[in-house]
């Protein structure tokens, strides 16, 4: 519903440069990289944790809904602000305000692009794993709001397992300060954990407290060949039971690479319907023994050709390749339904044979890549439109069967993106009654009026 006069009641309470409400700035904040879009009444782009206490206060005393957005690349139109109301905007709060080796923690405001903090700490031999394949785009905001993920997880875990300390301002305006400089810290109930991963619906993260761990001083990966699909997937349990836990593992399908071809030109992709791409770190030595052994039990795998990358320079020359898979599907034309599902990774071979019969059944292609070690495997349903209501149907159904299956089988509906808009018609089944009423007491004792992101994956009461 329309909130008439809220620009010129922000501006009372706010900096006046800090409140936008032309219709340019509202259009921009109205999307994200999924398809739904939402313009809100009032933008607002503060620069400081007292600005958002004062910005919430007033929203949670007049019911105004109040979407945080980070750099606007979600999956899922989580920053959508679908009840309109306020976009609130932390993208100039993107200082690095500590980076400390003796302490191993970088202190950072919540607009600070990933790769921005992944190369600061680089310059102190310092790594900070968790790599959306979105890292120029995305903000660390956003990752924590998510709980980003990406190919190094399979070693190194997932955003929340960077978090130490968190600075949120509470959909009353409080400001809570959680955890800190401390690598392990039990004093009383984990207040971190609830806020990671928790979409902007319990409160907005003003500023993070991140673990930095030593930069490995090697890598290297093998880039195999598959004749195909299913055979890659096999191969990365033979490698997870023979022993070894590469940096990442990811998988590739056929459609996927061709549209790599097709988007990065010639020559720049090996040959082949599958690939795997193994990632070792740690050790000089250790790494180069290791990336020999990987290559032989590859080929013993099934791998019809082995690549080997050597060194850091040649590694991240593959991985720049591998992070334009997402944008090689986008350029097809095709509108790409991405799916992050998870599987228990005994499941892998069953969910990629899975996917080649929802390709047969809805006549849509299907595309997968992903990082298979996780059992996370990108599905993305390639559909011609979705302003077609008829094709639009058509691809519920297929998101139906998909996501039906993946619980089924004890797998999540989403391992990173998130659930937002787009999967929030199966958050319900997914997590269960007793899980569903959990959240519902979660949000109401930390955002009784229900002005944080409303209207997403949990039913509630829209502010009046
Ligand atoms: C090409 C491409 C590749 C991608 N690859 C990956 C991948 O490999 N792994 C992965 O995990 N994701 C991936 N993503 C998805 C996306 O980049 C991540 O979800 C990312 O974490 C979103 O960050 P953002 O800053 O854009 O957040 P936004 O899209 O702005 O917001 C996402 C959610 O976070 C909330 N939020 C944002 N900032 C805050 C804050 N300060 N406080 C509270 N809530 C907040 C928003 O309300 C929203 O619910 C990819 C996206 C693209 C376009």
């Amino acid at each position: 519903m329309p909130h008439p006069n809220l620009a010129e009641a922000l501006r009372s309470i706010l900096p006046a440069q800090t409140v936008l409400d032309d219709g340019p700035a509202r259009l921009a904040h109205g999307g994200d990289r999924w398809f739904a879009h939402s313009s809100p009444d009032v933008v607002v782009v503060p620069t400081s944790a007292d600005q958002v206490a004062a910005l919430l206060a007033h929203c949670h005393s007049h019911r105004i809904p109040v979407t945080p957005r980070g750099a606007g690349v979600g999956y899922v139109g989580g920053c959508v602000p679908e009840l309109g109301g306020v976009s609130l905007s932390l993208a100039k709060m993107d200082r690095i305000v500590d980076l400390s080796p003796a302490d191993g923690v970088a202190v950072v405001g919540p607009g600070l692009i990933t790769a921005a903090l992944q190369a600061a700490a680089l310059q102190h031999n310092l790594f900070y794993p968790p790599d959306p394949a979105s890292l120029k785009e995305c903000s660390i905001g956003g990752n924590i709001a998510t709980n980003a993920g990406g190919p190094r997880c399979l070693k190194y875990g997932v955003t929340k397992h960077y978090v130490l300390g968190l600075e949120v301002v509470l959909a009353s305006g409080q400001i809570l300060r959680t955890g800190g400089r401390c690598h392990k810290n039990k004093t009383g109930f984990d207040l971190v954990a609830p806020f990671v991963g928790s979409e902007g619906m319990l409160g907005v993260v003003t500023e993070a407290t991140l673990r930095l761990i030593p930069e490995p001083p090697a890598r290297a990966m093998a880039s195999a060949v598959f004749p195909q699909f299913p055979a890659a997937a096999q191969a990365v349990q033979t490698i997870l039971s023979s022993g070894h836990l590469p940096s990442a593992l990811e998988i590739t399908d056929a459609f996927t690479l061709k549209a790599a071809r097709d988007f990065l030109g010639p020559g720049r992709l090996p040959d082949g319907q599958a690939h795997l791409l193994v990632e070792v770190d740690g050790r000089p030595a250790a790494v180069a023994a290791e990336i020999e052994e990987l290559s032989s039990l590859l080929f013993r795998a099934g791998a019809s050709h082995v690549d080997l990358a050597p060194d850091a320079d040649a590694c991240e020359a593959l991985w720049q390749l591998r992070r334009e898979f997402s944008y090689s599907l986008r350029a097809t034309g095709l509108v790409k339904l991405n799916e992050d599902v998870v599987v228990p990774r005994s499941k892998l071979v069953d969910l990629v044979d899975f996917a080649s019969l929802l390709q047969a059944e809805s006549g849509f292609p299907v595309a997968c890549f992903g990082h298979a070690g996780d059992g996370n495997i990108h599905v993305n349903i390639m559909v011609p439109t979705m302003d077609d209501p008829a094709v639009r149907a058509r691809a519920d159904l297929a998101l139906d069967r998909l996501f039906h299956q993946i619980i089924a089988w004890g797998g999540a509906i989403t391992g990173e993106h998130g659930v937002g808009i787009a999967k929030r018609r199966w958050f319900p089944e997914a997590v269960g009654p007793t899980s569903l009423a959990v959240h519902r007491a979660l949000k109401e004792a930390l955002d009784p009026n229900h002005i944080l992101n409303p209207g997403k994956f949990l039913p509630s009461t829209p502010p009046t």
